[in-house]
């Protein structure tokens, strides 16, 4: 038996504890003894124990004071008293203020846009900013434009979420009607022509959002917008961000910790977009390729099976005739070869059909709401995912894991690059 281990943290007004469960199953609890804390803009409730496992890194501030139990064994445990707490709550207090012109002037709310390198915060940032603006009793898009993490839905998708409820301690914000689009790879990169399609499209339905939640009296328009984006910053990443930014009209930007990225967007902005700089935490965590892709498919699993709260997928077999699956982008032409008025980019988002065959085992399906492939397919939102757990080539079907007891026949599946082995 491994021995639990007790540490007792007294915290300082303006602190915090950081964490991180590094080992392999191990699991820590926290609990608040006495005082007042949070954990990124969610506050904790005194005397009920949180649980962190693998891989969790966390911060547990406080701006009264308060004491902080953990117990089982950490990786690392310290307390900080320099942090940026004070000015992240500075920039709430700004978007509140414009919150409240919104709806004197009967206007739309702050649209704000995190960018920044890896591995600085942003999806932190983004969390606490959401907290703090329905702890005010505001109600904000949450939009996600990192494929690589993808934390509404899967990596490989954007989403938006409309937020009634601060983040859950240990399984972030409620996933209630997440509206979601199809990318397929875990880099912006791979695809940039899809990526600006759906980014677009995705601004579109959000401001259409607003604009009927207008008539509303606590309306989710005036509360604004916030949107996390992927690290990816230099070059064709610039011209992505600068693409987002322009698509989803922000009114303010938030740069933490590049003076390049603050100076090229202040050029380059309207000057009705405020770009502010801010600074990263010392206690974000850099983390490797590894991490990276452990993260990734931890998040896959918690689609399929759930985190605290345990979901039940289920899995059938389908017959590969009764399948329509597609892939986004069939290879780029030169333009001299293109029909007449296409564009060699115009391939990139293109439907090709896929043969089912044994490749397909372990990738991921995005199940499209779309009634035809003629339909606009990219711009309908997903149902929802599912995976292929096993192919079999003999009586031509495969086994698929899906939230849903059976897919609607006759749906437009899309083919992810991204993988999932299901050994749950
Ligand atoms: P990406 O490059 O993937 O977009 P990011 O800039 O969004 O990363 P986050 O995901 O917000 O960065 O943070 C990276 C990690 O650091 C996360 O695991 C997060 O929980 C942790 N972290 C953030 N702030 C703190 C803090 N103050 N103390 C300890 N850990 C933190």
């Amino acid at each position: 038996m491994t021995e639990v281990q007790l540490q007792e943290f007294k915290l300082d007004p303006d602190s915090e504890l950081r964490f991180e469960v590094e080992s392999k199953n191990e699991k820590v609890v926290l609990e608040v003894k006495s005082g007042y804390a949070e954990l990124f803009g969610t506050e904790l409730v005194k005397g009920k124990p949180y649980e962190f496992h693998t891989g969790a890194k966390v911060a547990v501030f406080t701006w009264h004071g308060c004491t902080v139990e953990l117990r089982g064994r950490t990786e690392v445990s310290y307390v900080a008293k320099e942090t940026p707490m004070v000015v992240y709550l500075n920039v709430h207090a700004a978007l509140e203020q414009q919150r409240v012109a919104a709806e004197q002037e009967n206007t739309r709310g702050p649209v704000t846009m995190i960018v920044g390198p890896g591995d600085v915060g942003k999806s932190t940032l983004t969390r606490i900013l959401l907290n703090y603006a329905v702890r005010m009793g505001r109600r904000p898009i949450y939009v996600d434009l990192d494929v690589g993490q993808g934390q509404i839905s899967v990596p490989g998708t954007i989403g938006a979420l409309l937020v009634e409820r601060p983040a859950s301690i240990e399984e972030g914000f409620s996933q209630q009607a997440p509206l979601v689009y199809h990318f397929g790879h875990k880099s912006p990169e791979e695809n940039l022509e899809l990526y600006n399609t759906i980014v677009s499209r995705l601004a579109e339905v959000v401001a259409e959002r607003c604009e009927n939640n207008k008539k509303e009296t606590d309306s989710a328009s005036t509360s604004g917008v916030i949107i996390n984006t992927c690290g990816w910053i230099k070059h064709a990443g610039y011209k992505m961000l600068t693409h987002a930014a322009q698509a989803f009209e922000v009114d303010v930007i938030l740069v933490l910790d590049n003076e390049r990225l603050y100076n090229e967007l202040k050029r380059d902005m309207p000057k009705f977009v405020k770009v502010v700089y801010l600074p990263k935490s010392g206690g974000v965590v850099e983390r490797s390729t590894a991490a990276r892709a452990e993260v990734r498919d931890a998040r896959i699993r918690e689609y399929f099976y759930g985190k605290r709260t345990p979901y039940y997928p289920h899995s059938f077999d389908v017959k590969f005739s009764d399948l329509k699956i597609y892939k986004v982008g069939a290879p780029s032409l030169p333009d001299s070869c293109m029909p007449l008025g296409m564009r060699a980019e115009d391939a990139l988002t293109k439907l090709v059909a896929v043969q089912p065959s044994a490749a397909l085992a372990h990738r991921l399906l995005a199940v499209t709401l779309a009634a035809g492939p003629d339909d606009d397919v990219l711009a309908s939102n997903l149902a929802g995912l599912v995976t292929v757990t096993a192919v079999d080539m003999e009586r031509q079907t495969l086994t698929i894991l899906s939230p849903q007891p059976r897919p609607l026949p006759n749906t437009i599946l899309l083919l992810s690059e991204l993988q999932y082995m299901d050994n749950h």
